[in-house]
């Protein structure tokens, strides 16, 4: 039998579990000095940083459960490095600026963040692309030296190494950071909000108004709200993952595209982009392509069967990179927004940034490259 469910879930504790649904309707503080609404990665992530940074009572809604969104059915890698190769510096260096945020939480935060270090290892990335962005966190692997860390590959194949990325269960995060939160109200969406004099006044939700000294965005895409029209362009991109029954086969860590083995021994698998697919469903044909290709690779894990599989939406914007910026026209309001396929990696810094930027009045330093002003130029209003 398979579960239509992320594995996620299963693997919390009853603490745990139950974090992820408090307050459910209940708003005890309606003037908090900052309203998070969103209560994905971003969101709870957000809350907690304003939270220690000491900037008053902050209040953190969610429209469902806590990680209801795209944040619990991520696969929960944080690999900075590997953007490199696809992403512009700047947000390369704040990616890795946020690794080591999640590593610092994970010290520091009660009961930590259950953060797992764990090596990247590629099966042959193209190098021509590749060597121009060359790091020495990088180690080229030849055909042998790969066979000897990946045993079982059905070719030979050359490959790179990263050491000392890592992952983590992104519901577990998002229930120890909630954990230190005083306000939290599961099971309240924000409907509509008033703005006066270039501040958001009163955000009304299903469980009553709020009046917030500051507000945060942080609901995946740009939030649909009466009174705060946003136009920035975005969609979402579905994607599945599946997880395998417990693995004979040890794996070194994330070897992508194949694979990455979880405690357990089960492999966590796939991670597709599936254009134009709107079904809220999963998709036989897609997890069957999966394991396909999770055979053809590693033979030795032929006929291993599901255990778990599942989709979700990611937020995205049309660069792919996120929104993290102050609402265009407004003092008093914040939105960060489509972290398409690193949302859980970025997290941290997209905490830290709006939290100084909230503290300060002014962005703190490297927050202009992923301003929402950046599409104004494409005939949107950044709003
Ligand atoms: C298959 C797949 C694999 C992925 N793997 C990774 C990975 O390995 N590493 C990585 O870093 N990222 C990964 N991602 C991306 C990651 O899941 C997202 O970027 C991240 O979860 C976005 O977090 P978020 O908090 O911005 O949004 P969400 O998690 O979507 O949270 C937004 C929340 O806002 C709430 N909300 C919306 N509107 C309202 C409202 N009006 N009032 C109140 N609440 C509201 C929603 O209910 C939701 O819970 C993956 C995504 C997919 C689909």
């Amino acid at each position: 039998m398979v579960a239509e469910i992320p594995v996620w879930r299963d693997r919390l504790t009853p603490d745990e579990r139950a974090q992820l649904g408090r307050g459910a309707g209940v708003i005890a503080q309606p003037r908090p000095d900052v309203l998070v609404v969103g209560g994905g990665i971003a969101g709870v992530a957000t809350a907690a940083a304003c939270h220690e940074a000491g900037l008053g009572s902050v209040l953190l809604i969610e429209a469902g459960r806590l990680g209801s969104g795209a944040t619990g059915g991520a696969a929960g890698l944080l690999a900075p490095e590997i953007h490199e190769w696809s992403d512009p510096e700047p947000f390369v260096e704040l990616a890795r600026t946020s690794l080591e945020l999640w590593g610092e939480l994970d010290q520091t935060w009660p009961g930590g963040m259950g953060l797992i270090e764990v090596d990247w290892i590629g099966l042959a990335p193209d190098p021509d692309g590749f060597a121009p962005h060359q790091r020495p966190e990088v180690e080229w692997l030849d055909h042998d030296q790969m066979s000897e860390l990946v045993p079982g590959l059905a070719h030979p194949m050359a490959g790179a190494l990263i050491r000392r990325q890592a992952r983590v269960n992104p519901l577990r995060s998002v229930a120890r950071l909630a954990a230190a939160l005083p306000q939290v109200a599961t099971g309240t969406a924000a409907t509509s909000v008033t703005v006066r004099g270039g501040r958001v006044t009163c955000v009304t939700t299903t469980a009553g108004d709020i009046h917030p000294g500051a507000v945060v965005f942080a609901t995946g895409l740009p939030p649909m709200l009466d009174g705060l029209p946003f136009d920035l362009p975005s969609t979402r991109i579905k994607g599945h993952l599946l997880v395998t029954e417990p693995s004979p086969v040890r794996l070194p860590g994330i070897v992508a595209p194949v694979a990455t083995q979880l405690e357990d021994g089960r492999l966590l698998v796939g991670g597709t982009f599936d254009m134009g697919d709107e079904t809220p469903a999963v998709r036989q044909d897609v997890i069957d392509s999966i394991l396909a290709a999770l055979y053809a690779t590693l033979p030795a894990v032929r006929g291993l069967k599901a255990a778990y599989q599942w989709y979700c939406f990611r937020p995205r914007h049309p660069d792919g990179l996120p929104v993290i910026d102050r609402v265009h026209g407004l003092d008093n309001a914040w939105l960060t927004s489509g972290h398409f396929r690193t949302g859980i990696l970025m997290a941290p810094v997209t905490a830290r940034t709006i939290t100084r930027w909230i503290s300060a009045g002014s962005p703190p330093a490297g927050a202009g490259a992923l301003s929402g002003e950046r599409f104004a130029a494409r005939g949107h209003s950044a709003r």
